[in-house]
């Protein structure tokens, strides 16, 4: 529920009204927009007793949020949210971000190689697993902690933000404690312990549409993240489950604008993991773009046949190239354009501490 304050409400008014909602057992949660000030009731409010708030005064209109999912809703929140990777680079505005890098960190040469190859072909953010979710429990599970310190050192070559991800709850703090953005796994989309752990994390989280989850769900699992306090939340769409195994999954290209009406934030796309098939994967980010994605996530690696996961999806370094150049002709013909990469970070030793504390 949304209580709206008349826009000559005082702050005396809206204290007022933020204890009432105290003392009916909810939280409050105000919110200032461009045009109003409103104050989120936050918590299951289908027994709330709207008429004790409407009577208060500076109180102009209660809005009932018919979704289910709430502060995730552009009922709550009309404005796109938009999030800052800490990097000089945002999401969610007019520029398209482009993430690339390996499935899984694999040693030191590979990550550091690919990170600045892929600044250099226009990507800001250096994505790259040091905890895998595999399918198999003998499959190459990522280096853990040394694949982190790895990210954390190719941030510091190149300035790219890193996108990692957190498969356990009790890992979500080491994992938020090197990375600039935490990935949460089409596996663990529903993993709510998880969820909660990486909501009240202190950093942005990336949050992947589950191989078969409805949009209702991920929006869910999204509100989550922000019931914990975290606004800084970005969907993707990674491809869905089907009966026909040519491609990896079906890239659901309508979750794109139908996710963006829906929701306030950021939304991208993962052609990568929805196609499978390396030759596939450039005119399904194309077409991503052109249906709104405010970003892409891409697997990058400097020699597909060898890579440990993933190999048979990710591109060469070059196809990244023509991925970026066609990309960014179709941004602009929808009046967008690509995120720029980072600056280098001067060179010499100690730019920057390697560890950044959690904000
Ligand atoms: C990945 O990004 O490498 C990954 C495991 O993706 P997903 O969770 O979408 O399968
Ligand atoms: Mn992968």
């Amino acid at each position: 529920m949304l209580i709206v304050m008349h826009h000559r409400a005082t702050p005396a008014q809206v204290q007022k009204v933020v204890d009432t909602i105290g003392e009916m057992g909810y939280r409050a949660k105000p919110m200032v927009g461009h045009l109003r000030l409103a104050i989120g009731l936050v918590g299951n409010d289908g027994g709330v007793d709207s008429a004790r708030l409407a009577g208060l005064d500076g109180v102009q209109d209660i809005i009932k949020v018919s979704k289910p999912y709430k502060q995730v809703s552009r009922e709550w929140r009309d404005e796109d949210t938009v999030v800052d990777l800490g990097n000089g680079t945002v999401l969610g505005g007019p520029e398209v971000v482009v993430m690339a890098g390996p499935c899984a960190v694999e040693g030191r040469d590979q990550i550091l190689g690919i990170a600045a190859r892929v600044r250099e072909l226009g990507a800001s953010v250096l994505r790259g697993g040091a905890f895998k979710p595999r399918t198999s429990p003998y499959s190459f599970q990522g280096l853990g902690l040394r694949g982190l310190e790895l990210l954390a050192e190719a941030r510091e070559a190149t300035g790219l933000a890193v996108v990692t991800e957190a498969v356990a709850p009790e890992g979500v703090a080491l994992v938020a404690q090197y990375a600039d953005v935490i990935q949460i796994g089409a596996r663990n989309m529903q993993n709510y312990p998880l969820l909660k752990k990486a909501g009240s994390a202190g950093k942005p989280v990336l949050l992947k549409r589950g191989m078969s989850a409805t949009i209702t769900e991920l929006l869910l699992a999204a509100e989550y993240l922000l019931s914990e306090g975290n606004p800084d939340v970005i969907l993707c769409e990674r491809g869905v489950r089907s009966f026909d195994p040519q491609t990896r999954n079906v890239f659901d290209l309508t979750a794109i604008p139908l996710v963006k009406s829906l929701t306030h934030l950021p939304v991208i796309a993962d052609p990568s993991h929805a196609t499978g098939v390396r030759t596939k994967v450039t005119p399904m980010a194309r077409a991503a773009v052109a249906a709104g994605a405010d970003g892409l996530i891409v697997e990058v690696h400097p020699n597909p046949p060898d890579a440990l996961s993933d190999g048979a999806q990710s591109l060469y370094p070059d196809q990244l190239s023509e991925l970026v150049s066609q990309c960014g002709s179709i941004a602009r013909a929808i009046g967008r354009s690509l995120a720029p990469p980072p600056e280098l970070p001067a060179a010499g030793p100690a730019s920057g501490r390697v560890v950044r504390d959690v904000r």
